[in-house]
């Protein structure tokens, strides 16, 4: 297995200049104590910006140096880099639009330019760095460009991103003028993660209506590789935080920090006093005045507890320079003023406001002296301060409120979950969290402390790279199966070899691609010449077997040299005959099928119907991608039940439900043909689930293509209608 190369936007250390001594300290941040295992060992590194902009090529040197020594490689960005992509277009595009701030979103053109030039700068520091088939591991939405590049300068290497941040819906997405840029870019990685489920199934939906490829469960099909999607909530260093807690709580008076000892002071104030604790960066995104606005709302529900409660609010500066952040930094100085200056007493502030960052052993001690979290992001890609809270409870004495928009929401059930926006029912979780019972608080906390214990950090890294490993076997799983130079040279030299030759060939998603109206896809120039050479090669028989109506057929090959199957196997007509009918059967039975058809026709604008002599079809390819799944499905149901004792049968394709007389298919017509035909060389090429009644009957020494990458009885597979023509052109060259 070869080494990891992880990728962020900061490096896991920290840089500090003082005087002309720089020093580098290792930081303790989640993804670096994660990491940590697959980043010392195995010669790994990791590459990201050092966090400072070096005054001259001396100073590069020496931190470059001086990192080293923690396996890291520094990517310098010059100031105005970092004022474009990192502020630009990182913070003020990006961040607000996967927060769903659409107001706040900047779309400038030298944001994404410097963004793009950056996103290229990690990835030839990755690749300058990169062994052949080393695994990367590039991380969050700094650099969500960085996958596609590496996969097309270096598609050996195997690639996993996670995201970090929220994934927000296609309906947010597709505002940004790079949507589609931003979709292709993640999509070079062999795995992408998220914290969510929610987060994943926008990814997928947002790839299906942006870009049009198939998502078929958790992979995404492109042309010639599949991408895997999945859900990897982000978790803590929890035996770290339960130790310390632990510890903490263990101390005598003397003995404890000077926080600690006036947080002990205001609990013992008066009997019955409660502590609620919020920590957050000052970030928009947050929810912070309105919080407020609810703990206030609780103070005037509740009187009964001015003086028993306050709210103890951490915020961390962040972005400080940036005007929303500013304007934010207002509204809670003067949310926080006004509560104050409202309901304090000479001896007691209801809300106790830092401004500033905790050194490490000070929030532990606020976690665990705290009875209350009060924790209301109005969208959070995760929210560990959540699970560090839940970690430090270790008496389990304490009550989470955690807004339903943080991803952590979805692992912490037994939190009370909130609405952030709904400040009524903030202020009656808070009033709930206060008045819960032992019992109840020690139940939820302890159940919440088990699941995040089992899925901490180290979990959550183990996990991702497994799946990045075990994505790689599936893709290997794939490359075999695929018709490789080998396989094409063995197929022309049994072909040029054998006497007597029959090639049977679908026609749509085969030798042509698919179009939205299916009467625009008709052969063009360089198909009739390809079928027309491979038809005169001596003792070689050409089979077009397809779904297609005999009309249009006849139409299209009518006159040629080669043998039609139509409608699925209904109708065949050999070269220079006319057309015959295998199954001769009446078609009252469309009479009942139709008005149901048609009914889905009115309910999913874009569907169409289309009707053949055996059988008619409801195409959707044409309607909303996800409103024509649901009702594909809807349609098979109701389909099921309505021709149930009838010699009628129900066929899914590609975009289409064909409800067809039974017995006759692909399979049958062929098998009939080779009674009347016999070769020593046979081959049948398709894309659709029809056409694996065509593999399925053929004999076993048959070479059995298909034509794209899901599941199929073929032997191998080609990627598309390009690949196939290719190769049927190298078997009319090689005779
Ligand atoms: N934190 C910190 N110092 C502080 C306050 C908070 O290091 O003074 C840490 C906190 O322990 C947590 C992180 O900052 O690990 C915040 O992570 P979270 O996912 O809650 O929010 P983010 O800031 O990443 O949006």
């Amino acid at each position: 297995m070869g080494r990891l190369i992880i990728a962020s936007n900061r490096l896991p250390v920290k840089i500090e200049k003082n005087e002309n001594e720089m020093i580098v300290t290792p930081s303790a941040g989640g993804l670096a104590t994660g990491l940590k295992s697959y980043h010392k060992g195995n010669d790994s590194v990791w590459i990201g910006w050092p966090g400072i902009i070096p005054e001259s090529k001396e100073e590069e040197k020496t931190v470059t140096t001086l990192v080293k020594e923690e396996q890291c490689l520094p990517v310098f960005l010059t100031e105005e880099l970092i004022s474009m992509y990192y502020d630009g277009f990182s913070n003020a595009t990006l961040w607000p639009l996967f927060h769903y701030f659409t107001e706040y979103i900047e779309y400038r053109r030298r944001y994404w330019e410097a963004y793009l030039k950056v996103n290229e700068m990690f990835a030839d520091a990755i690749i300058a760095n990169a062994k052949e088939n080393d695994r990367v591991w590039v991380h969050d939405y700094q650099l969500l460009l960085v996958p596609n590049i590496l996969r097309k300068k270096r598609p050996d290497l195997k690639i996993g991103f996670f995201l970090h941040i929220p994934f927000p819906s296609y309906e947010i997405i597709r505002v940004l003028p790079w949507r589609e840029e931003i979709i292709e870019g993640l999509l070079g990685a062999d795995l992408i993660g998220f914290h969510t489920y929610d987060y994943a199934r926008h990814f997928m939906s947002s790839v299906k209506r942006l870009l049009g490829y198939d998502v078929d469960f958790n992979q995404i099909k492109l042309e010639n590789r599949q991408v895997f999607i999945d859900v990897f909530p982000m978790g803590i260093d929890y035996k770290k935080f339960e130790k310390l807690a632990t510890e903490i709580q263990s101390k005598s008076i003397q003995e404890r920090s000077r926080v600690h000892q006036d947080i002990d002071r205001f609990l013992m104030g008066m009997p019955d006093r409660q502590l609620i604790l919020s920590i957050d960066r000052l970030d928009y995104t947050k929810g912070i005045p309105e919080r407020l606005k609810a703990f206030r709302h609780f103070l005037k529900e509740h009187p009964e507890y001015i003086e028993k409660v306050s709210l103890i609010m951490l915020t961390v500066p962040s972005r400080t320079d940036v005007e929303q952040y500013q304007n934010l930094k207002n509204e809670v100085d003067v949310l926080v003023g006004n509560i104050n200056g409202e309901f304090g007493r000479l001896n007691w502030a209801p809300v106790i406001y830092f401004y500033r960052s905790m050194p490490f052993e000070n929030l532990i001690e606020l976690y665990s002296s705290a009875d209350v979290a009060l924790l209301t992001p109005l969208r959070d890609g995760m929210n560990l301060v959540a699970k560090e809270y839940i970690a430090s409870k270790v008496k389990q004495r304490g009550v989470l409120v955690l807004s339903e928009m943080a991803g952590a929401a979805k692992e912490l059930g037994e939190a009370i979950s909130v609405n952030p926006n709904n400040i009524v029912q903030t202020a009656d979780a808070i009033y709930k969290a206060l008045t819960m019972n032992d019992e109840d608080r020690t139940k939820a906390m302890r159940t919440m402390q088990r699941r995040i214990k089992r899925y901490d950090i180290y979990k959550w890294a183990s996990e991702f790279i497994k799946a990045l490993d075990h994505t790689i076997d599936r893709q290997m799983d794939y490359h075999a199966r695929k018709v490789s130079t080998r396989i094409k040279s063995s197929i022309t030299k049994d072909f040029t070899n054998s006497k007597s030759r029959i090639i049977f060939l679908d026609y749509d998603g085969t030798l042509q691609r698919f179009f939205d109206n299916p009467q625009a896809a008709g052969p063009d120039e360089e198909l009739y010449d390809l079928l027309n050479s491979l038809s005169k090669i001596e003792h070689t028989k050409l089979v077009l077997v397809s779904g297609r109506d005999r009309e249009t057929f006849d139409r299209w090959f009518g006159s040629k040299n080669y043998t039609l199957i139509a409608e699925h196997g209904a109708w065949l007509k050999n070269t220079g005959e006319g057309w015959k009918e295998r199954k001769p059967v009446n078609s009252e039975w469309k009479e009942n099928i139709m008005p149901v058809l048609e009914s889905y026709v009115d309910r999913t604008p874009g569907s169409l119907i289309e009707e053949k002599t055996y059988s008619l079809v409801w195409h959707y390819r044409k309607a909303d991608i996800e409103l024509g799944a649901l009702r594909a499905l809807e349609l098979v149901h109701d389909m099921s039940n309505l021709i149930f004792n009838q010699d009628l049968e129900i066929m899914e394709g590609k975009k289409v439900i064909e409800v067809k007389v039974s017995g006759i298919n692909k399979g049958t017509a062929a098998a009939e043909f080779l009674m009347d035909n016999p070769a020593d060389f046979i081959m049948a090429l398709g894309d659709d689930w029809t056409d694996e009644f065509l593999f399925k009957e053929l004999p076993e020494s048959s070479h059995t293509i298909k034509v794209g990458t899901e599941n199929s009885v073929a032997k191998y597979f080609l990627n598309n209608y390009k690949e196939v023509r290719e190769f049927l052109d190298e078997l009319r060259k090689a005779k």
